[in-house]
């Protein structure tokens, strides 16, 4: 099946009964009721190696749907959701916790799993390097006591490309997993497992959902390194609620449309970005001159909707806010992967890599709006700086 097809059969319930709705239905649920003891039991031991429904809390019909489809789509061996993107990374990050463990992160990786390091694992004696977004140097700074790697490819803000097989080839051979936040490729432009990573986190929040109504987390992971990720719910507390499984079931029909759409919608808007004499750099990976472009190429389906900017010297931070102020079809808001525009000044958070002396940056998520529309929208008030 390819991608598409996944996409609009699967996660959609029980297929051999003789009459049912299109979709999953939602099953909202705290108590779940055993006939009798000896049921209770047996589920309770099935649920030691396989999704089945035991507790509300351990998740019911409706996210079963969706950790499968999204298992269908990484090729993952399991999938398990959580209530946002950042409680997944946070949760990755965690399983792999013990007293004088180090791991590495990659620079590009989302600005606020740092203070999970600074403000969490600092004080509980796990050090953590930052290396370079592509990961370059990451055989320099792997140590006996080394027991993950975190990266983002593409990264966050400026998409930085990571060569995954090389970078997972380089970790294995030291026995250590590699995650991956790949929110950018979102279960479909990319697919981590196949190419050696281990584990998969995606902000459904984004894409998935699509839509700008719900936040979610999912990690994908393949059989080696599945260990405690179901437990990790049960022992911290949280859950994904059914409705929001349901609303991203929803969304995630039209993920591979939306997608197209949003490239090619972005691939127009860098060309006319590129006409504009106020504008220094764009950073789009399908672009040649974007850093290892090449593997982009090699490893991805397409590109999405970011596109981030790095205005001329000349023009201030201030320049950029009244810019993205003037904006009447970009909204100003965080997060992306909804059908709207946006567009944020914004500055990129990384230490492996002085980005100090660089920018004003505007970030853009470039939404389903008629490209024309848009166009006019940033050539008006990108005239107007220049005034
Ligand atoms: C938004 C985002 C997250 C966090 O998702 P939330 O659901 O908002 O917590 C994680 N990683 C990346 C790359 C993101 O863009």
């Amino acid at each position: 099946m390819q991608l598409d097809t996944k996409l609009t059969h699967l996660g959609r319930g029980d297929d051999n009964l003789n009459v049912r709705p299109v979709n999953a239905p939602v099953m909202r649920a705290s108590t779940i009721l055993f006939k009798n003891h000896d049921a209770w039991q047996a589920t309770r031991k099935a649920r030691e190696t396989q999704r089945v429904l035991s507790y509300g809390a351990r998740g019911t019909c409706t996210n079963f749907e969706l950790e499968k489809l999204l298992c269908e789509l990484e090729g993952g061996y399991r999938a398990q959701l959580f209530p946002t993107g950042l409680a997944s990374l946070a949760m990755v990050l965690l399983n792999y916790a013990s007293a004088g463990a180090h791991f590495i992160i990659t620079d590009a990786i989302y600005g606020p799993v740092r203070a999970i390091c600074e403000k969490f694992l600092k004080n509980v004696d796990i050090q953590v390097d930052f290396i370079k977004a592509d990961a370059s140097d990451v055989e320099s700074k792997i140590r006996p006591n080394t027991k993950l790697i975190l990266c983002e490819s593409p990264g966050s803000i400026l998409y930085e490309i990571i060569d995954l097989p090389k970078l997972c080839e380089i970790a294995h051979t030291h026995n250590i997993p590699v995650a991956i936040d790949s929110t950018y490729s979102s279960g479909y432009l990319l697919h981590p497992i196949k190419l050696g990573v281990d584990i998969v986190v995606i902000a459904a929040t984004k894409y998935l959902s699509g839509h700008s109504d719900v936040t979610m987390g999912a990690v994908i992971i393949n059989e080696k390194e599945w260990k405690n990720f179901d437990k990790l719910p049960e022992i911290f507390g949280f859950t994904a609620s059914p409705d929001d499984a349901y609303l991203v079931l929803r969304g995630i029909r039209t993920l591979g449309v939306r997608l197209r759409e949003h490239e090619k919608s972005a691939k127009k808007i860098v060309e006319f970005l590129q006409s504009r004499k106020e504008i220094k750099t764009i950073f789009y990976p399908t672009l040649k001159t974007h850093p290892n472009h090449d593997v982009f190429i090699r490893d991805h389906l397409g590109a999405n909707g970011m596109i981030t900017i790095e205005f001329n010297d000349g023009i201030s931070k201030e320049s950029a806010i009244k810019f993205v102020d003037d904006l009447e079809l970009f909204s100003i808001g965080a997060s992306w992967g909804g059908y709207e525009s946006l567009a944020t000044v914004t500055v990129p958070p990384r230490t492996a890599s002085d980005w100090s002396k660089r920018g004003p940056f505007v970030r853009f998520h470039i939404g389903l709006e008629d490209v024309g529309d848009l166009i006019a929208d940033l050539a008006r008030a990108l005239d107007k700086i220049l005034k």
